[in-house]
């Protein structure tokens, strides 16, 4: 589509012309929940609702499951050889292409952010994901084991059964996808439960799933809240893994959940306190500053590599935020519908109160405010927060440790290389961090220092299909995207055949 008619939709009146179905979808189609419970879709553009979803009980999950298991068992799909599997999701990826303009709008009422990033962004990664696992699926090999003569090892990856997917909501189609890929490329079974705050485009991608040729019950989506639907799936004695992604509060009870069940493997992917070090050496500090704001604030901040702790040389530091201060009101939150709109709300009344709260424990333990720092927007009826940057931070204060998930960035001091590493690993996360030296050996010394499962060097949010995403430390275990993600939804099995050389 050309840029002349994306600009022309009036993406306000397709929003007035949506209809909402909140029902889950499993074994197939559209359902009732078993005791009819509802809750409204709130929209974070405006407070107002969107329409009622269902809010999934344990009854739910156990429908969802059973059908998961039945369609596994069976063979309609694992039974499938990778090359007719890779057909239908390559039909799937097609599908969300083209309901690009749909999907886009869903996403974008559902939690908030810019409906030209939920188009150039959320959607083609959703597509291309599928597609790459579709792709994969028929080029990767098994093995066979050195062994001596007498025998032969073979060593074959299967699919495990029933993936229970448990997603957030600020990327709710792009994490979708990042489980759904490659666990439905290896042959799985899924269910899906989307989050509370954003359910509504997990359900409009299991209708094109099963649009493309997905047989029935190989993909369900039950919505409903973490605690009710999201316990039930954890706990199901049928599941036999769970993708989760989400917050290292929850990722612990994860872990408890498959304990106190059939111990099913458990892969989180978790928040995020990522470290952004800036070496006196670096010549182009302007490119480093619009880099670390653009990251910063992309997704209202509401993204779990967000470079959020900056770490810069005291030599440079008055330079280095007198640029932040110029990059971050172009970052101003606008009306998420308005295709010109780079920051939009965030995505509930909770998550606002969390970020103020954050801003304003900023304020009493003595940083300073030197961009934002304010609510916007407010006649929207929305949660819109301003570009928020925070100078002279210590590793010790609230803001500097926890994930605020928020346009909220904290910039602290270091006097050399070896305090920039210290303060930079002394987190309890360990996700992503940027190293930005002009020094080739101090690059790679720090790159190699910093315990994160992705370091960035001279750049930031470089990203493609092809590598793993997830974290040391608290956040997370699993890699999802790449080939590795495969290790997470197969069991590999080893078959001994004994040859008689006689
Ligand atoms: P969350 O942990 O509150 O919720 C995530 C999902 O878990 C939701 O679907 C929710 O309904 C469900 N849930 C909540 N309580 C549950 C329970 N007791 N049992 C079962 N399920 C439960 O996280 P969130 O607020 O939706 O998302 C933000 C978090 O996600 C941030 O910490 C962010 O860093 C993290 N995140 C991590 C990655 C990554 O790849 N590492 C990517 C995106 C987001």
């Amino acid at each position: 589509m050309s840029d002349t008619r994306k600009a022309a939709i009036d993406w306000h009146s397709r929003a007035q012309g949506l209809s909402i179905d909140g029902r889950p979808v499993i074994g197939g189609r559209r359902v009732d929940t078993a005791a009819g419970l509802q809750f409204d879709c709130i929209s974070p553009l405006n407070g107002q609702s969107l329409g009622a979803v269902s809010r999934g009980q344990a009854a739910d999950i156990d429908s969802a499951v059973a059908s998961a298991r039945a369609a596994f068992e069976d063979g309609r799909w694992a039974g499938r050889s990778p090359a007719q599997r890779k057909r239908v999701l390559q039909n799937f990826s097609e599908k969300i292409l083209q309901a690009k303009e749909e999907l886009a709008l869903l996403e974008t009422l559902d939690m908030g952010k810019p409906i030209q990033y939920s188009l150039s962004v959320d959607v083609p990664s959703t597509a291309r994901c599928i597609a790459w696992y579709a792709e994969a699926i028929d080029k990767v090999y098994d093995e066979i084991a050195p062994t001596g003569r007498n025998a032969l090892a073979l060593i074959q990856r299967e699919a495990m059964g029933v993936i229970g997917a448990i997603v957030p909501w600020n990327y709710p189609m792009i994490m979708a996808a990042w489980k759904l890929g490659p666990a439905l490329a290896a042959g799985n079974s899924v269910v899906l439960k989307p989050s509370e705050k954003s359910p509504l485009t997990a359900l409009r991608l299991a209708e094109l799933a099963l649009e493309a040729g997905l047989p029935d019950g190989v993909f369900n989506v039950v919505p409903g809240y973490g605690h009710e639907a999201g316990e039930a799936l954890a706990l199901h004695m049928d599941v036999d893994a769970i993708g989760f992604t989400g917050s290292t509060r929850v990722g612990r009870k994860m872990l408890e959940y498959a304990g106190r069940s059939n111990l099913k493997r458990v892969y989180n992917e978790l928040g995020g306190k990522s470290a952004f070090l800036v070496f006196p050496d670096f010549e182009d500090l302007k490119r480093a500053a619009q880099t670390v704001a653009g990251s910063m604030f992309f997704n209202q901040g509401e993204s779990c590599n967000a470079p959020s702790r900056v770490l810069v040389h005291e030599s440079i530091a008055d330079e280095f935020v007198a640029l932040l201060t110029a990059e971050a009101p172009r970052y101003q939150a606008g009306d998420p519908l308005d295709p010109a709109t780079v920051m939009g709300a965030l995505v509930d009344a909770g998550q606002l109160g969390t970020v103020m709260g954050y801003i304003e424990s900023g304020r009493e333990e003595g940083a300073r405010m030197a961009a934002g720092g304010g609510q916007s927007r407010a006649d929207s009826g929305g949660y819109f927060v301003q570009p928020t940057v925070f100078d002279g931070v210590t590793p010790q204060m609230k803001i500097a440790r926890e994930e605020i998930f928020g346009p909220v960035m904290s910039v602290l001091r270091f006097k050399d290389e070896a305090e920039a590493v210290r303060i930079a690993n002394d987190s309890p996360y360990g996700l992503q961090a940027s190293v930005w030296s002009q020094h080739i050996d101090r690059a790679h010394r720090v790159a190699r220092a910093l315990r994160a499962g992705t370091v960035h060097v001279n750049q930031y949010d470089e990203d493609d299909m092809t590598v793993p995403f997830g974290g040391y430390k608290q956040s997370g275990n699993g890699r999802d995207k790449s080939l590795h993600a495969f290790d997470k939804y197969t069991e590999l099995k080893t078959t001994w055949l004994r040859i008689n050389n006689s």
